[in-house]
């Protein structure tokens, strides 16, 4: 069976093209949502789905669509990703993922190949976080409330509704974006891995099957801040070696009970009163945990609680903690991991399944739709940098993928 191929010279064209807007002095991308940048891709993008004959539509979270073959009444198999960055961003987050998407449609309509279902590829509002993140993807699957709304807010106190009100947008229509599930037949995401897996293995594509899920606390340990030159070893209540300790036992605690996909950080620390001088006699620092399994989530904040609570007995300290944020892992759709997996193979490729550690939109699609992702490799691993690098062939090849995946979740019209 020959296989579809997308234009790659064009494809190659629009990520120069999108590479350019935005750009700052540090060579870093500045797009973020809903910056005036933002609002030029953005034009820019719609250029693109008019000049290729595919229809264009903005939904209420100002999430843009182009669809093809759409009629509103069978369901649309969708691939996309984001146009927004990060400050100081690499070139392909999101914005690969929205290219080759446009790609896929360009190509199945010029080669006229007909299809059962309607494709659609999106390119969703603020996923990279300047108001919270997932803005757009939240909103479709009808998870935003008016309260989250009108509560989002950047780090310089701008609202969203400020924001999208100096385009023009109306924030608050973000609750009238959500989507029929029935409306959805499939949805595929393509990103860049932004860790080192793919590139150390020197694989080309990875299939991914799970997203991680995470729970990040605020742990404060509480002690007695003394004089250091005084205050003899046996006499301390030193909240840093209550830190220090249940960092090196961290190790143990995830082989014990966790995954191999398990990752923990302790990510900022405080010492207080934080003096060379000083027995510190508080430690605050935030502890993240991130895996693909619920179960296993609960079961490693259970253990890490109680290993924090043995520490702080032995050492005669007080400890508390705050939980900040917490976020279920999302399972990839078992036939459309499959449905990849068996095409990289068809094709030849030297591909892998794999979860992402990494929050994606995809993430928030699996409670509406069946979902996956495919993803390229990242030049050792480095994303959210000016040095974020996927070779032209393994973008070509994604795209590929993708297209050929769409085709078969779209299903060949007989
Ligand atoms: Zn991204």
């Amino acid at each position: 069976m020959t296989r579809l191929q997308i234009n790659f010279e064009r494809l190659k064209a629009d990520v120069q093209t999108l590479a350019t807007i935005g750009r700052g002095e540090d060579h870093g991308l500045y797009r973020m949502a809903f910056s005036d940048a933002d609002m030029v891709a953005r034009n820019w993008l719609q250029a693109r789905i008019e000049d290729a004959g595919l229809d264009y539509y903005l939904d209420g979270a100002a999430n843009i669509h182009a669809r093809l073959g759409w009629d509103g009444e069978r369901p649309s198999v969708i691939t996309g990703s984001h146009l927004d960055t990060v400050p100081g961003a690499g070139h392909l987050d999101g914005a690969l993922g929205v290219l080759t998407g446009l790609e896929c449609l360009r190509t199945v309509k010029e080669q006229a190949i007909a299809l059962q279902y309607p494709l659609e590829c999106i390119a969703f509002s603020d996923e990279e976080g300047r108001f919270g993140g997932m803005f757009g993807s939240t909103a479709l699957c009808g998870l935003l409330s008016p309260d989250r709304i009108l509560q989002a807010r950047d780090l310089n106190g701008v609202s969203i509704v400020e924001a999208m009100a100096t385009h023009g947008l109306d924030a608050m229509e973000a609750l009238h974006a959500q989507r029929n599930p029935d409306s959805i037949h499939a949805f595929i995401e393509l990103h860049i891995e932004q860790g080192p897996v793919l590139d150390r293995q020197k694989l080309h594509i990875g299939v991914v099957d799970a997203i991680s899920g995470l729970f990040k606390w605020q742990v404060r340990l509480l002690g007695e801040a003394n004089h250091a030159g005084t205050t003899p070893m046996s006499m301390r209540r030193d909240a840093f070696q209550g830190l220090a300790e249940i960092s090196n036992a961290i190790p143990r605690i995830l082989e014990e009970h966790g995954s191999p996909r398990s990752v923990a950080t302790i990510g900022r620390v405080e010492l207080f009163p934080g003096a060379a001088n000083v027995v510190p006699g508080r430690a605050e620092f935030t502890l993240e945990v991130r895996d693909t399994d619920p179960d296993i989530l609960t079961e490693l904040a259970n253990a890490l609680r109680r290993a924090l609570s043995a520490i702080a007995r032995r050492r005669d300290l007080m400890f508390e903690f705050e939980v900040m944020s917490e976020l279920t892992p999302a399972k990839c759709d078992s036939g459309i991991v499959n449905t990849i997996a068996t095409l990289c193979r068809d094709m030849g490729i030297n591909a892998t399944r794999m979860h992402s550690g990494a929050a994606h939109d995809t993430q928030f699609m699996t409670r509406i739709t069946r979902a996956g992702m495919i993803f390229v490799p990242s030049k050792e691993g480095r994303s959210h940098s000016p040095s974020e690098w996927t070779s032209w062939e393994d973008i070509e090849l994604g795209a590929n993928v993708l297209l050929n995946s769409l085709h078969r979740l779209a299903g060949a019209k007989v």
